[in-house]
């Protein structure tokens, strides 16, 4: 596995990889990998003849009052894991190479970005997509693979990719969770014990929400007043952003489980942001 740090030297190396007819898949992450990031990069390896993996935590999607400078960074574990899972190519730009003096370009999120996690962080969803957007001209790689456990993100993305003619392919790959359910997260490294086993409570109570779905329940109002009764009751959150059964594509919010819709979610753990989101179906027959 090499490592790279220079755009131009990623560029050149994809190009000419290209030119011999390698096909490139690439995953994006801000480090402190865990399985999540891994099982992205394994499938990157399954489906590529090249895989590409960035590190890189980006200063644009943080709000000032975020995590930016305690935002963990284990740079040499994090290519260990990397070579492991099949990594060619670790780049590791830093934020002078990526954000160079006079940079004043951004790329502007439409109507996707503006509820959820839009609404709990301003500017955060402008911030990942000029980052992606420059990640995808430095490396041009065939597939972008992006984690479901970041769906807004995912959607806003593949709406940039459509909307500005991007040439790559974008997967997205289910979310990895920890033996008792909480989705994998650098950020659960916050969490103090005592926090971490109430965030267990998290997609417990997502789970609720589906087995009443499952029990026929359509009301989405209803569904999402159990994830919260359950929530309150098992990870006694010191806050709730959202909790929000809504259509996947158009990520608005429906009356009704009609057909397939996502129920999405952030709380807060102590001083730790957690997300996570779950696929409800709708029963059939039973209402
Ligand atoms: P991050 O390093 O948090 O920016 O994440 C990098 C990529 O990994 C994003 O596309 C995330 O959606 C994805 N990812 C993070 N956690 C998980 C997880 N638990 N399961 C699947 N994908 C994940």
């Amino acid at each position: 596995m090499k490592i790279v740090r220079r755009p131009a030297a990623m560029r050149a190396l994809v190009r000419e990889a290209r030119r011999r007819g390698k096909t490139v898949g690439f995953v994006p992450t801000m480090g402190a990998l865990h399985e999540g990031h891994l099982s992205l990069v394994r499938r990157a390896r399954r489906e590529h003849d090249r895989v590409v993996v960035s590190v890189f935590v980006n200063p644009l999607q943080f709000g000032p009052r975020e995590d930016f400078r305690r935002y963990p960074r284990e740079t040499r574990r994090d290519a260990t894991l990397c070579r492991a899972a099949g990594c060619d190519w670790f780049y590791l730009p830093s934020v002078r190479a990526v954000y160079p003096e006079g940079f004043e370009t951004s790329v502007a999120p439409g109507p996707l970005a503006s509820r959820w996690e839009g609404a709990v962080r301003p500017g955060h969803f402008a911030g990942v997509l000029t980052v992606v957007m420059k990640l995808l001209n430095m490396v041009e790689p065939d597939t972008l693979y992006l984690g479901q456990k970041d769906a807004q993100q995912a959607a806003v993305v593949g709406a940039m990719m459509r909307d500005l003619d991007l040439p790559a392919r974008l997967a997205v790959a289910p979310i990895v969770r920890e033996r008792d359910g909480l989705a994998m997260s650098s950020r659960n490294a916050y969490l103090s014990p005592e926090e971490r086993s109430r965030a267990a409570g998290f997609p417990r109570a997502l789970a609720a929400a589906a087995a009443l779905a499952r029990g026929g329940a359509r009301d989405a109002r209803r569904i999402e007043r159990e994830a919260k009764r359950v929530l309150r009751l098992v990870a006694k959150p010191d806050g709730i952003d959202y909790v929000a059964l809504v259509d996947p594509r158009t990520l608005q919010p429906v009356a009704r489980l009609e057909r397939r819709a996502l129920l999405l979610a952030a709380i807060r753990v102590g001083r730790t942001r957690l997300i996570d989101n779950r696929f409800l179906t709708p029963s059939r027959g039973k209402r």
